[in-house]
């Protein structure tokens, strides 16, 4: 069930109508739009009983969400939602398009440093790096943890880089969240639900990247999840799903780019580097997700992937991230759209 409020509808008339529905049991989601609120119901089992707020001042009509998704769905908020920063002039979702780059992991400073200051440079606006590997192997490299936190939080005071990180389980996700700006939920939780609930109570945006072999609609209500709890900032990433396809890691799937932007709200990027698997396919997979309406772009990039402990086959070199940064903005340009420059203050010493 969803309260669209009338264009006219004061803050008091908003407040008045959460109220009535959080006293009938419900939980109450006001999502504001250009032209005017809605107020998402959830926390029902069955049928909505909603009394008399129908009469209530300010309300203009109640309409039933059929979708299994509500607070995602466009029918909720028919708005692009755009993210932003209080440290920063970059956005998600509005028309500039955000790119996130770095390495897989981080490894050490030296690294995690050398990789930074090549993306701050190219003109990303984010940084991510992982602490907390999901490696398919427990004999593999699983990150630095705190100590790699520290070093990401080192690298937003140095380069003007928001830092995005992924958050493993409900631990690391207390840590993430104390360091980053983003708060990163890897492919294969995308279904864990209690840490999908747990980034819900948390205070920063949360970037759900798809499942392996997640449909569109299970893609929709992994980010439905962190909604409910109260976060309305939500990212979503597609990196790509198995198919029977093996000349690339996983089958990058942009068609879910518009298939998404149609039902909802939120903003989607796209990650070329998981999604393919193969350095070189990761900038024409990457030009061709911004040619697709891409709110935005996650690379991974390495200062020497040759020597990278995790995911350095399909890893940028520096000088390829210039490149394909560079291809990005006159794509961008056709659409309309742009990189926000962020005004990374990247000190002489570092730069040469
Ligand atoms: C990552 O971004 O480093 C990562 C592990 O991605 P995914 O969860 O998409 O495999
Ligand atoms: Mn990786």
């Amino acid at each position: 069930m969803l309260v669209v409020m009338k264009a006219q509808a004061t803050e008091d008339d908003i407040r008045a109508v959460c109220q009535k529905i959080e006293s009938l049991g419900y939980r109450a989601h006001p999502l504001p739009g250009e032209q005017r609120t809605a107020i998402g119901i959830t926390g029902n089992q069955g049928e909505v009983e909603m009394g008399t707020v129908e009469e209530m001042a300010g309300v203009q009509e109640i309409i039933r969400v059929s979708k299994p998704y509500k607070l995602v769905s466009r029918d909720v908020k028919p708005d692009n939602t755009v993210i932003a920063f209080h440290n920063s002039a970059a956005t998600i979702g509005g028309s500039s398009l955000a790119v996130i780059a770095g390495p897989c992991a981080v490894e050490n400073r030296d690294q995690a440093f050398k990789t930074a200051e090549r993306v701050a440079r190219a003109g990303a606006q984010f940084f991510r790096a992982g602490a907390y590997k999901p490696r398919t192997s427990p004999y593999s490299f699983q990150g630095m943890g705190e100590d790699g936190l520290r070093i990401m939080a080192e690298i937003r005071e140095r380069f003007g880089l928001l830092v995005v990180t992924e958050a493993v389980d409900n631990e690391s996700l207390e840590l993430v969240e104390r360091y980053a700006d983003v708060i990163q939920i890897g492919a294969r939780n995308m279904q864990n639900f209690s840490l999908l609930k747990r980034a819900g109570r948390a205070r920063k945006p949360v970037l759900v990247k798809r499942g392996i072999s997640a449909t569109l609609e299970e893609f929709l209500m992994a980010a439905e999840y962190v909604m409910s709890e109260g976060n309305y900032n939500v990212i979503l990433c597609e990196r790509g799903v198995r198919t029977f396809a093996d000349h690339a890691r996983n089958t990058l799937d942009l068609t879910v780019v518009p298939a998404v932007q149609r039902l909802s709200h939120l903003p989607i990027i796209v990650d070329p580097s998981h999604g393919t698997g193969q350095r070189d396919k990761v900038t024409p997979l990457a030009r061709a997700a911004i040619a697709v309406g891409a709110d935005g772009l996650m690379v991974e990039v390495h200062h020497d992937p040759d020597r990278a402990l995790s995911d350095g086959m399909q890893s940028l070199y520096p000088d390829q991230f210039d490149a394909l940064m560079g291809q990005v903005r006159q794509i961008a340009a056709v659409l309309g759209r742009d990189i926000a420059l962020v005004g990374a203050t990247i000190p002489a010493a570092v730069s040469k």
